[in-house]
């Protein structure tokens, strides 16, 4: 069964916007896909609509089977999301944060225990366990949020612009620990507008524009599908800016 299963997904704001135009998706369990895109494309609005904060107007969307609308607390159960804004409670420590968010999904005191500790050893958060979030290091914030994502075993985490803003060693470790939860076995939707993060980390990229997915391959495909050398020469061209690339190959030097 596919890990995200997306039907014709349409959204229109109440403002008029078409932030979303019949978005047809599918991500296979196991999978790290990347959705690349510009400011503006409709990521976000794609991720509430999976997440139950904004209402489709139109198609379906199921993750492991369970639609996010009819379905929505099932669907919402097998989903962690770590979003872009660090939004972790000032004034808990750590232990109680993921605590808490597992008391949130019905965890029993013991279990909540038995994936602290794991959870806390994985991140290399052990010895702040007892330190309030609000006196963490951004590095540490962030491990935070993908712990707390992963505190109620969901077999799909969604990355919302992970990295954003944060610095190149911040962002090589955010993406070791983001391989090594894949890796464990759950399937993982990372939204960027960072070319390198969707190439180095994702097995499949969805290039999405203007609400609409332009096409969906692996980097290398995306490549030889453009006729580009980079995939950051793909990226522009899907976004209508290629008088911007670095490298442009020919026809002919394609073909070879
Ligand atoms: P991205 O995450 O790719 O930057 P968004 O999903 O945030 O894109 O935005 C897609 C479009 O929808 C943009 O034109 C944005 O201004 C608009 N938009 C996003 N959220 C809302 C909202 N709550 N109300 C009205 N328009 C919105």
């Amino acid at each position: 069964m596919d890990a995200l299963d997306i039907v014709g997904l349409e959204k229109t704001y109440d403002s008029g916007t078409k932030a979303l135009r019949g978005i047809d998706l599918k991500i296979p369990e196991g999978s790290f896909f990347g959705l690349l895109g510009p400011n503006g494309a409709g990521k976000s609005t794609l991720i509430h609509c999976l997440m139950g904060l904004a209402i489709p107007t139109k198609g379906q969307a199921s993750i492991f089977g369970h639609d996010v609308v009819t379905d929505a607390r099932q669907a919402r159960s097998k989903v962690g999301l770590a979003p872009q804004e660090v939004n972790l409670d000032w004034f808990l420590n750590v232990e109680d944060t993921l605590d808490f968010h597992g008391g949130y999904f019905s965890m029993r005191k013991k279990d909540r225990k038995k994936r602290i500790e794991q959870l806390l050893k994985d991140f290399s958060l052990t010895d702040k366990r007892k330190d309030r979030t609000m006196f963490l290091s951004g590095g540490m914030k962030r491990r935070v949020l993908l712990a707390r994502a992963l505190m109620h075993r969901p077999k799909f985490l969604i990355l919302d612009e992970p990295t954003a803003g944060v610095d190149v060693e911040l962002r090589l470790q955010l993406w070791k620990y983001m391989r090594e939860v894949n890796k464990a076995g759950t399937t993982i939707l990372l939204t960027t507008h960072y070319i390198e993060e969707a190439e180095q980390l994702c097995d499949n990229i969805a290039l999405i524009n203007k609400g609409k997915i332009i096409r969906t391959g692996t980097s290398d495909e995306l490549k030889k599908s453009y006729k580009q050398k980079t995939l950051e020469d793909v990226y522009l061209k899907v976004v209508g800016r290629s008088e911007l690339a670095r490298t442009t190959l020919d026809q002919s030097e394609v073909s070879k």
